[in-house]
Protein backbone atom coordinates (compact mmCIF):
# COMPACT_ATOMS: atom_id res chain seq x y z
CA UNK A 1 0.00 0.00 0.00
CA UNK A 2 2.79 2.32 0.59
CA UNK A 3 5.00 3.45 -1.97
CA UNK A 4 8.16 5.02 0.36
CA UNK A 5 11.37 5.52 -1.61
CA UNK A 6 13.18 8.84 -2.23
CA UNK A 7 11.79 11.47 -4.53
CA UNK A 8 8.07 9.99 -4.60
CA UNK A 9 6.96 13.75 -4.71
CA UNK A 10 8.91 14.47 -8.29
CA UNK A 11 7.49 10.43 -10.14
CA UNK A 12 3.97 10.71 -8.26
CA UNK A 13 3.09 14.85 -6.97
CA UNK A 14 -0.88 13.89 -6.78
CA UNK A 15 -0.47 10.50 -5.28
CA UNK A 16 2.81 12.30 -2.74
CA UNK A 17 -0.48 14.06 -1.41
CA UNK A 18 -2.52 11.54 -1.06
CA UNK A 19 -0.33 9.29 0.86
CA UNK A 20 0.02 11.92 3.86
CA UNK A 21 -3.80 11.20 4.61
CA UNK A 22 -3.50 7.49 3.69
CA UNK A 23 -0.60 7.45 6.67
CA UNK A 24 -2.25 9.95 8.76
CA UNK A 25 -5.02 7.60 9.62
CA UNK A 26 -3.18 4.60 9.50
CA UNK A 27 -1.19 6.38 12.33
CA UNK A 28 -4.60 7.40 14.17
CA UNK A 29 -5.39 3.44 14.40
CA UNK A 30 -2.40 2.49 14.98
CA UNK A 31 -2.32 4.95 17.92
CA UNK A 32 -6.07 4.04 19.09
CA UNK A 33 -5.17 0.20 19.06
CA UNK A 34 -1.68 0.91 21.29
CA UNK A 35 -3.15 2.95 23.61
CA UNK A 36 -6.15 0.87 24.12
CA UNK A 37 -8.83 3.84 24.04
CA UNK A 38 -10.06 3.71 21.05
CA UNK A 39 -9.57 0.10 19.91
CA UNK A 40 -13.53 -0.15 18.57
CA UNK A 41 -13.40 2.92 16.35
CA UNK A 42 -9.50 2.01 15.32
CA UNK A 43 -10.94 -0.04 12.48
CA UNK A 44 -12.46 3.04 11.32
CA UNK A 45 -9.52 4.46 10.42
CA UNK A 46 -7.51 1.74 8.70
CA UNK A 47 -10.70 1.49 6.78
CA UNK A 48 -10.56 5.12 6.01
CA UNK A 49 -6.57 4.95 5.19
CA UNK A 50 -7.45 2.01 3.19
CA UNK A 51 -10.20 3.61 1.19
CA UNK A 52 -8.28 6.55 0.61
CA UNK A 53 -5.68 4.46 -1.05
CA UNK A 54 -7.96 2.77 -3.05
CA UNK A 55 -9.25 6.33 -4.67
CA UNK A 56 -5.88 7.63 -4.86
CA UNK A 57 -4.61 4.54 -6.93
CA UNK A 58 -7.98 4.55 -8.94
CA UNK A 59 -8.47 7.99 -10.05
CA UNK A 60 -4.59 8.06 -10.30
CA UNK A 61 -3.36 5.63 -12.61
CA UNK A 62 1.29 5.60 -13.26
CA UNK A 63 2.58 4.04 -15.80
CA UNK A 64 5.33 1.72 -15.38
CA UNK A 65 8.88 2.24 -17.07
CA UNK A 66 12.31 1.00 -16.45
CA UNK A 67 15.39 3.73 -15.33
CA UNK A 68 17.54 3.95 -18.78
CA UNK A 69 20.32 4.19 -16.46
CA UNK A 70 20.24 1.31 -13.84
CA UNK A 71 17.19 -1.07 -15.10
CA UNK A 72 14.88 -0.88 -12.35
CA UNK A 73 11.40 -0.82 -12.62
CA UNK A 74 9.84 2.19 -11.49
CA UNK A 75 6.19 3.76 -11.76
CA UNK A 76 5.27 7.64 -12.71
CA UNK A 77 2.28 9.24 -13.37
CA UNK A 78 1.53 10.03 -16.89
CA UNK A 79 2.02 13.83 -16.69
CA UNK A 80 5.07 14.05 -15.17
CA UNK A 81 7.99 15.02 -17.44
CA UNK A 82 11.01 14.87 -15.13
CA UNK A 83 12.08 13.10 -12.00
CA UNK A 84 15.34 11.87 -10.27
CA UNK A 85 15.82 8.19 -10.42
CA UNK A 86 15.20 7.20 -6.41
CA UNK A 87 17.94 4.38 -7.02
CA UNK A 88 20.58 5.82 -8.69
CA UNK A 89 19.77 9.54 -8.72
CA UNK A 90 20.32 10.03 -11.81
CA UNK A 91 17.70 12.47 -13.35
CA UNK A 92 15.53 11.60 -16.49
CA UNK A 93 13.56 13.48 -18.68
CA UNK A 94 10.77 12.83 -20.87
CA UNK A 95 11.16 14.70 -24.57
CA UNK A 96 7.95 14.07 -26.35
CA UNK A 97 7.03 10.31 -25.90
CA UNK A 98 10.98 9.75 -25.33
CA UNK A 99 12.64 9.62 -21.97
CA UNK A 100 16.35 10.84 -22.12
CA UNK A 101 18.73 11.18 -19.13
CA UNK A 102 19.90 14.26 -18.00
CA UNK A 103 18.53 17.93 -16.85
CA UNK A 104 19.21 19.70 -19.80
CA UNK A 105 15.90 21.49 -20.71
CA UNK A 106 14.66 21.08 -24.68
CA UNK A 107 13.88 23.12 -27.04
CA UNK A 108 10.11 22.74 -27.59
ZN1 LIG B 1 18.11 4.55 -12.12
Amino acid sequence: MFDVDHFIGERQPKRAKWNSFVSGFASLGIFFTITMVGIVIAPIFFLIAAMIAWVRNSRYPVIKMTCLHCDRKLKVEPEVTKFTCPYCCITLRKNGDVWKKGDVDWIE
